[in-house]
């Protein structure tokens, strides 16, 4: 990594410590002190630019040891120093910010910030409303509960091919041709899952009575309410959201049981059963796009020089500087992310390449988080510098889309039409089952007090809502508790939907793209270059996409994947 900080620090001494809290102290006792002396909205601003640097540079510092843990997980040294962040440092810094936002708050010239700061204000007047002493020591509750809850699902294991197996490894065999293997495999899963499935219904309605309790403490008729609060949703409501479900149900449902019913006649069988979803119908072999990851790193930059100049520039930024760990090696913790270095303004990228297709797809997805985290470093509010979920998965979503026609640099034109397609399927097979975990936990924080067998029966009539015609007889418990599968329903309720609307404005980028790929270009940097500064809806508007998530936006998008599918099939 090669890196130095895009702006010289003003305020923050260059040789502090960011790890010790002892020397933090003097720095938020300082922030606290010009806060109190502030007298005009000028001084708020000045403060604001101090208290962004600090922000920032605890950010990095924070990133840069998680990137060094992740890199090397088997370093004690490293793990150490993460685990020093998260339970010295952070728990210290919470307090101190929030006293910080509350007396931010409070100033009486703090409704006299210039329009550049609407944003930014209204996210704090929501942190300070919301905010409940005793509602502390619930969330740590809830944090260690859903910690269970992976200790529970990580621990799942069965004994297949002679040996123990990880779930994960399991859900591999269910790509394989061998339809008898597929079966044995997905029954061993099944009744693993069933084994703790009491467990797990124990821990949800703890984490439920929890949650309700949050909710009330703050003031809120329900945990849904509170969390759209929470999640600072100002552009959209809970019935927003239930017309979405709608708007799926409708249009992208009957897709799916399309795809399904062609993969069940290709396929050439009576009726599709749970363990022939997965399997590529075709039955070819999986894609081999690269062999060495240093020619993955130079394929995506041909890719990226050719959409547009400037993303080739952008992605030669990661080149130039070493800003990625691709490899999959011994010791390096699982999957891909992207991480921005907030004092240098820069993105990393890393991931565990092994040469399959997925991580073409990794890493094209990554590229459109590290072009938005460039576009944006010129925003001098460090909290401007990211933006809401919703938007930054179009960054990533649409980019993943836009360079899909190049993807002739990894495949021959043949492979390169099927890698498109699974991709195209793969979006529209998201959206039911978004709906279907959305829509559950609507249900469950609007019916507090309902039994387990109320909250199985929900989740069935979902199913039968947005699923596929697979038939499940015979599995009909395994099928009452799928959503035990989805961790976000344990650990970050109602966190999904965002995925659901940024793919939205991913195929509007794409269908923009085909009508004039340079000037979709052109509205995707620019929405890009607001960072966070302005709500979602001008985020959208100036990449030149509509905010909908209403029929009028998805039924036609809809039939474009649709004859895109079929010219693929060509
Ligand atoms: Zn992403």
């Amino acid at each position: 990594m090669q890196t130095s900080h895009f702006a010289p620090r003003n305020f923050l001494p260059e040789t502090i410590d960011l790890t010790d809290t002892a020397k933090l102290a003097p720095v938020f006792d300082q922030l606290e002190a010009q806060l109190d002396r502030a007298a005009s909205a000028a001084d708020l601003e000045a403060w604001l630019r101090n208290h962004s640097e600090v922000c920032a540079a605890l950010a990095e510092s924070s990133s840069l040891t998680y990137i060094a843990m992740t890199c090397q997980t088997d370093d004690p040294e490293r793990e150490k120093a993460y685990l020093h962040i998260v339970e010295v440092v952070d728990p210290w810094l919470k307090p101190r910010q929030f006293a910080l936002m509350r007396k931010l708050a409070q100033s009486p010239f703090f409704s006299q910030l210039p329009p550049f700061y609407g944003v930014y204000r209204r996210s704090v007047e929501t942190q300070v409303r919301i905010y409940r002493e005793e509602n502390v020591s619930r969330e740590t509750e809830v944090a260690k509960l859903a910690q269970q809850y992976q200790k529970i699902s990580g621990a799942m294991t069965v004994r297949f091919d002679g040996q123990e197996q990880t779930l994960a490894r399991m859900g591999r065999i269910q790509e394989e041709p061998d339809r008898p293997r597929r079966e044995a495999a997905w029954k061993a899963v099944a009744e693993r899952r069933l084994q703790d499935a009491e467990k797990l219904e124990e821990l949800f309605d703890q984490l439920l009575g929890l949650r309700n309790a949050i909710a009330h403490a703050a003031g809120f008729p329900d945990f849904r309410a509170y969390t759209f609060a929470n999640y600072e949703r100002f552009d959209y409501t809970p019935e927003d959201c239930l017309r979405f479900h709608e708007a799926i149900e409708h249009h992208v449902v009957p897709l799916t049981r399309e795809l399904q019913e062609e993969r069940r006649r290709k396929l050439g069988l009576d009726r599709l059963r749970p363990w022939d979803l997965a399997v590529d119908p075709d039955q070819n072999p999986p894609l081999h796009p690269f062999a060495e990851s240093s020619e993955l790193l130079e394929k995506c930059q041909q890719i990226f020089g050719k959409l547009d100049p400037r993303l080739g520039d952008y992605y030669n930024v990661l080149r130039k500087q070493e800003l990625v760990d691709l490899d999959n090696r011994k010791g390096k913790a699982p999957g891909g992310y992207q991480s921005t270095l907030s004092e240098a303004r820069v993105p990393f990228i890393f991931m565990n390449a092994v040469g399959v297709h997925r991580d073409v797809e990794t890493m094209l997805h990554e590229a459109g988080h590290a072009f938005h985290a460039l576009a944006a470093r010129a925003l001098p509010l460090h909290a401007y510098r990211s933006a809401p979920i919703e938007f930054c998965e179009v960054a990533s979503m649409g980019m993943e889309l836009l360079a899909a026609p190049h993807l002739g640099a990894f495949y021959s034109k043949q492979d390169a039409k099927r890698a498109r397609r699974d991709h195209l399927e793969g979006i529209i097979k998201f959206f039911p089952w978004m709906a279907t975990v959305d829509a559950f936990q609507h249900w469950i924080y609007t019916h507090p007090g309902h039994s387990r067998a109320e909250r199985a029966a929900r989740w069935l009539s979902l199913m039968d809502r947005f699923g596929g015609a697979e038939d499940w007889s015979g599995f009909e418990q395994a099928r009452a508790h799928v959503w035990h599968r989805q961790l976000h329903i344990f650990e970050i309720p109602f966190y999904y939907v965002e995925y659901g609307i940024a793919q939205l404005g991913a195929l509007q980028l794409w269908q923009a793209s085909r009508r004039d790929l340079p000037a979709a270009l052109d509205h995707y940097l620019a929405g890009l270059s607001l960072g966070g500064s302005r709500p979602l809806p001008e985020l959208f508007r100036t990449s030149g996409l509509a905010f909908d998530f209403t029929d009028q936006t998805i039924a036609p998008l809809m039939g474009k994947v649709k004859d895109a599918l079929l010219e693929l099939a060509a």
